[in-house]
């Protein structure tokens, strides 16, 4: 077994470095800096010479390969280039006119040719659609909480059509958000974002973990991923080998049984404390699947290791910020959401242009609630500097990964992942039946499309108690879009 080195980068993506913010190290891809080993494995493979951290590894390549995966995914249908290996990937004709020479016509519908690649692809959203009126009852069906089969039985469809006009819709939707999108990101220049996880399917224990991230306080979201590909790959290994082709993809294993229940503590202190604990039971800490869990394998398609979909998703962030001279990132409590947060802006952590902060509350706080007396309390192996308060009954904790001292008021008023949260909390109780049907729920695949239709639904027609969508809290529109909208 070779000793000493660290996982080879891909391109100029090396991302295997101490992730201790405070640490000299931080960021540093020199081997120097490091203990490496891998003749112990029980022992940990890499170690920070400076602060004794030892984050996990990952195959650069690997997460590289993930995020192209993601790009396809979030491109697919749009009137962009397709090509994994072009620079322009994903790049929508709409917003970068640049990259582009119109190629004649294909019957009525404009062709284009990639400047980067030189190949060709026609935009087939030209033109009027001609299915637009079934399609409409199709989502009116869905966003009234109508089964598939119920659905296909209303519009005399078989599930192979259903699915086809699903498909269809979800990518109409891509290219509608793509245009707005491109306008927050291009009219903006500083702001908040959140990120957050939940199950796919809460009751389906299925594995899949859907992550999203959009505007903390309009709830715009911007881009989700999920650890999940409808296909099945190769899976070598059972063990994360980070020095393995193929290492992101999760072997399905036998069904385990989780026998210990952990107490929930009292109290958000007890709570965010019990936290660390749980994540220092993983052997590796930026993969919550390394303690035993419940799940039960998809019978299509493969799981991916979550710090794979979770790098990759800062990742493809990261270009569409590349303006924006200031960014604040919250999350909840979680290592892998703040390493591969650190990790993808490591060189803007350091400059002072991103910060990261966990924000957990209970269910008592009141949004924007001034903080009454402020506690300072270091958590945790990594000493983390929480700040939590009380007002009223509720309670609220911040960290504030940039150490910043004095703003611990101002996060405990300001920092939020309710929008977020509520976004994935509304999706599964809109289509409860849907995400909850017994068959479904080793079958992910199918919920893929309504995930985009969802978003462009969520950002463009939702409106909430102040009667506004959260495009429009943005000034990108000055009216909510209807379903039929969405179509046109
Ligand atoms: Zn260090
Ligand atoms: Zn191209």
């Amino acid at each position: 077994m070779s000793s000493g080195k660290l996982p080879p980068a891909a391109g100029d993506l090396q991302l295997n470095f101490c992730k201790t913010l405070t640490c000299p190290n931080f960021g540093s891809t020199d081997e120097q800096h490091y203990l490496v080993q891998h003749t112990n494995p029980a022992r940990p493979t890499l170690v920070c010479r400076e602060c004794g951290a030892f984050p996990p590894l990952l195959n650069n390549h690997q997460v590289h390969a993930e995020l192209i995966t993601q790009r396809q995914l979030h491109a697919d249908g749009l009137c962009a280039c397709t090509n994994p290996d072009c620079e322009h990937l994903g790049n929508p004709v709409l917003t970068h006119r640049a990259c582009y020479h119109a190629f004649g016509y294909s019957g009525d519908k404009q062709r284009y040719r990639c400047k980067g690649c030189q190949s060709t692809f026609v935009d087939r959203w030209s033109g009027v659609n001609k299915k637009s009126e079934l399609q409409q009852k199709l989502l009116a069906y869905l966003f009234t909480g109508h089964t598939v089969r119920e659905i296909c039985r209303r519009l005399t469809l078989n599930p192979k059509t259903f699915y086809d006009h699903l498909n269809h819709i979800a990518a109409r939707c891509r290219q509608k958000l793509a245009a707005y999108d491109t306008r927050f990101l291009g009219e903006t220049t500083q702001g908040h974002l959140a990120s957050v996880h939940a199950p796919l399917q809460p009751h389906s224990q299925n594995g899949v973990q859907w992550l999203a991230t959009g505007e903390a306080h309009s709830g715009y979201v911007l881009l989700q991923d999920v650890n999940y590909h409808s296909y099945d790959h190769p899976v070598v290994n059972a063990q994360h080998d980070p020095y393995q082709d193929h290492c992101r993809f999760i072997a399905s294993a036998p069904d385990v049984d989780r026998s210990e229940t952990l107490a929930t503590p009292e109290g958000l202190l007890g709570r965010v404390d019990a936290k660390y604990r749980a994540v220092f039971a993983r052997s590796n800490v930026e993969d919550p699947y390394t303690q035993p869990l419940h799940f039960i394998y998809p019978n299509r398609g493969t799981l991916i290791r979550p710090q794979y979909t979770t790098y990759a998703h800062y990742l493809n962030l990261k270009p569409l910020l590349a303006h924006w001279q200031n960014i604040v990132v919250f999350s909840p409590q979680e290592p892998l959401l703040r390493s591969a947060c650190l990790s993808v802006f490591e060189a803007d952590i350091r400059d002072k242009r991103v910060s990261h902060v966990y924000v957990e509350q209970d269910a008592y706080w009141q949004p924007g609630a001034e903080p009454e007396k402020i506690d300072i309390v270091l958590l945790s192996w990594w000493r983390d500097r929480w700040a939590f308060t009380r007002s009223g009954e509720g309670t609220k904790a911040i960290c504030d990964h940039g150490q910043a001292k004095g703003k611990e008021a101002y996060w405990l008023t300001h920092a939020s992942c309710d929008a977020l949260k509520k976004y994935q909390q509304h999706f599964h109780q809109q289509f409860a039946l849907l995400v909850n049907e017994p068959r479904r729920r080793l079958r992910p695949g199918g919920l893929l499309p309504l995930l985009d239709i969802y978003r462009a639904w969520h950002n463009l027609c939702w409106q909430d108690k102040q009667h506004q969508t959260p495009a429009q809290h943005l000034g990108l529109t000055d009216r909510p879009l209807t379903l039929a909208d969405l179509l046109l």
